[in-house]
């Protein structure tokens, strides 16, 4: 691929194959773990993604809140070319640059304290974890707890999928972790009960993403700061979708009442590359020590560097005011289409609620063949996660109704 055509009209090959072959090999060789939509995607610029026959798409779901730049974003491609160019990866056992750079950048943007870096969302929480839990036996707990709302969703890695009550549970997959307790999704008051001597953390999603997009109350937020600060636990917020200027601030807790001890950062950090980060204010910087944890490929060049990329871009205040405008907007607008109950969410982080009767999965394919990409994390909610820098007119299409 040449790197030299700026258009990138040349530098993309048609594909060889097409949707049906793709499946068939799918079919014969993949792991059944997922329910894919119908296309095949070969390609992507801006908020568009294209398919293999060419047709173009809206794309509103921007590889679940991954792509807020848009897809390609020329400064993502202009640093990872650059740094794949020079170097890939030399793992943790030595220093590079980027990394370090990025570390900085994540501390002075929110809690001030330490990062460590991993490669996913649920690798982040896993970290969390670790911190969490050592935290608490540093302060005498031997068999410490950690405590979610039901409808959270924190990964599929077993301590992840532990502290995740219900989604993604499955117990054929089980014996999941011990010291995980959930309550009911906002109950301050259950979860003032839940917390006690042996909390290590709350461990939170300011908004839910996964199950709907269903905001925690500001009322639950506080109680679970309150409690926390009652025992010693840490506060910790899975940012991992809300986070990187999703809801038109850097991180969500900044519109929230309370101040985390810890959050967890992945889906858009990276632009599309694989990156996490567990961030620590100071109550939690000096927890993991050495051998504590590790990855073999976290942090590496070419994602710290797309990563600072994504930084310079979003940590933008014309930009993130523009994502609270333009959420507002969005929202109001879905609100007057036919079908729709009512939408939930902040900046660009939004859930539609169908009127009964309409089912969402359907819902959402027919808008894919219609060529808008959204999609259906619960029956009767469609969720819309569209590129933090979509333009007003595409905004547009909520005109022409469902
Ligand atoms: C996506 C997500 C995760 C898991 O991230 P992966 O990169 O898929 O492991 C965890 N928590 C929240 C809130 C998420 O949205």
């Amino acid at each position: 691929m040449s790197a030299a055509d700026p258009s990138g009209a040349t530098a993309v090959e048609a594909p060889a194959m097409g949707l049906a072959e793709t499946r068939e090999l799918e079919e014969r060789y993949l792991m059944r773990t997922y329910r894919r939509g119908a296309v095949d995607f070969v390609r992507g610029e801006g908020c568009h993604l294209y398919d293999a026959d060419g047709k173009e798409y809206l794309d509103f779901l921007a590889g679940i809140s991954v792509c807020s730049l848009g897809h390609s974003h020329p400064a993502v491609v202009a640093a990872v070319t650059a740094q794949a160019e020079r170097l890939m990866h030399v793992s943790n056992l030595f220093y590079t640059e980027p990394m370090a750079r990025l570390a900085r950048r994540l501390s002075e943007s929110s809690l001030g304290g330490r990062v460590f870096f991993c490669n996913s969302g649920t690798e982040a929480n896993e970290a969390a974890i670790k911190v969490a839990r050592k935290h608490a036996h540093g302060r005498g707990i031997e068999a410490p707890e950690i405590v979610s709302f039901e409808g959270e969703f924190h990964g599929r890695t077993y301590g992840a999928l532990s502290a995740t009550p219900k989604l993604a549970r499955n117990e054929a997959l089980g014996p999941y972790l011990p010291g995980f307790l959930a309550v009911p999704d906002n109950d301050a008051e259950a979860l003032r009960a839940a917390v006690g001597p042996n909390t290590a953390a709350v461990l939170i999603e300011p908004i839910q993403g996964e199950s709907g997009v269903w905001p925690t109350s500001e009322e639950a937020l506080m109680a679970a700061r309150e409690a926390c600060d009652a025992v010693g636990a840490l506060l910790i917020f899975d940012e991992i979708q809300t986070g990187i200027g999703r809801t038109g601030s850097l991180w969500a807790y900044e519109q929230t009442p309370v101040r985390p001890d810890v959050i967890t950062s992945a889906k858009a950090l990276g632009g599309g590359m694989p990156i996490g980060a567990c961030i620590t204010g100071p109550a939690a910087a000096e927890v993991l020590e050495p051998g504590d944890h590790g990855s073999t490929f976290a942090a590496g060049p070419v994602a710290t560097s797309a990563a600072l990329a994504v930084l310079d871009a979003v940590d933008d205040p014309t930009l993130l005011r523009s994502v609270r405008e333009l959420g507002a907007r969005l929202r109001s607008g879905l609100e007057a289409l036919p079908g729709v109950a009512g939408t939930r969410g902040r900046g660009l982080m939004v859930g539609v609620a169908l009127e009964p009767g309409i089912d969402a999965a359907a819902a959402g394919a027919d808008l894919l063949e219609r060529g808008l990409v959204v999609n259906a994390p619960a029956p009767g909610t469609l969720r819309l996660l569209p590129p933090l820098v979509v333009d007003e007119s595409l905004l547009g299409f909520t005109a022409h109704g469902q």
